[in-house]
């Protein structure tokens, strides 16, 4: 039977394009839940892949949990941990020299406070994670439960990477903050900025706060989220690599410093252009041996 090279390549090369067109993960978190149930009950009523973090010694924190689990969203602890700036504190704020036996304590009251919690992130905590022996001390305490830590990330060298070496700890990062400004237009740009690099990247995890703003922006573009990308919880995430850690670098020649929007659909392009028949040709020959060929040359 007569073969014909081209169509088949341009089969061949459009299907191995649309595999490598990935569809972006995003986690979003709201955090500081425990304290306002009018706003936080609004969280709840959204979508059910919108996770929820609890801080362990709110007043509404047990109420709250169960309700977030019990409407389908995934909870976590919202573990106060020390800042570097004076500002006021929660009850049971981990300080990097309290006893391994204090934070053990801290941390099992936090579990019997956060029922259903399945993670952990940092309240504040710029002080606490840059410290390794402080982080190693969490994370040994951690090594007890099933827990992965989110690293809220409110500091740039943070350590709960190294800390969690020789532990069950998966770490996951925070790549935005919704509402460091509350400001309606500001929480837009960032709710875009973190579709863009769950788009680049494969997946991103935003944590936001139960502010009005942020409750509208999410209301208003969580309907609006783009077919490419699937908004997950982050205990969906244990398996993606870390971006941007010493654990697991980025290879640059993946990694574009600079933010590139693609369009839904739309697969990453070679840097070097090609002619579209020398590229399919490329693709032919690179496929030509592959066991699905073969089994179109026989249809063809
Ligand atoms: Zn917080």
């Amino acid at each position: 039977m007569f073969f014909q090279r081209r169509p088949l390549a341009a089969v061949i090369g459009g299907m191995l394009l649309s595999c490598t067109a990935h569809a972006g993960k995003l986690a979003i978190v709201i955090d500081d839940f425990g304290y306002r149930p009018t706003e936080e009950n609004k969280v709840l009523q959204m979508p059910a892949a919108l996770s929820v973090a609890v801080l362990p010694d709110a007043p509404g924190a047990r109420q709250m949990a169960t309700k977030a689990h019990q409407s389908g969203h995934e909870v976590l602890i919202h573990l106060p941990m020390a800042p570097l700036s004076k500002q006021p504190l929660e009850k049971n704020t981990l300080t990097p020299e309290m006893s391994s036996e204090e934070i053990a304590r801290i941390l099992r009251s936090a579990v019997s406070n956060v029922p259903y919690a399945v993670g952990l992130n940092n309240h504040m905590g710029s002080k606490m994670t840059s410290s390794l022996p402080g982080m190693q001390k969490v994370m040994q305490a951690l090594n007890q439960y099933n827990f992965y830590f989110l690293d809220s990330m409110t500091i740039g060298n943070s350590q709960s990477v190294p800390a969690a070496k020789g532990t069950r700890v998966k770490v996951l990062k925070r790549r935005v903050f919704l509402d460091d400004s509350q400001d309606i237009n500001a929480v837009r740009q960032q709710f875009t900025r973190a579709v863009k690099l769950a788009q680049r990247d494969g997946y991103a995890i935003a944590i936001g706060h139960p502010h009005p703003n942020t409750m509208r922006v999410l209301q208003q573009m969580l309907p609006t989220l783009l077919a490419d990308i699937t908004l997950v919880r982050p205990s969906q995430l244990l398996n993606e690599p870390l971006h941007g850690t010493t654990a697991a670098p980025a290879k640059p020649q993946q990694r574009p410093q600079k933010l590139v929007f693609q369009p839904p659909g739309l697969c990453k392009v070679q840097p070097q252009p090609v002619p579209a028949m020398k590229a399919l040709d490329a693709v032919w020959d690179s496929a030509s041996q592959s066991a699905v060929v073969i089994t179109l040359k026989q249809l063809f």
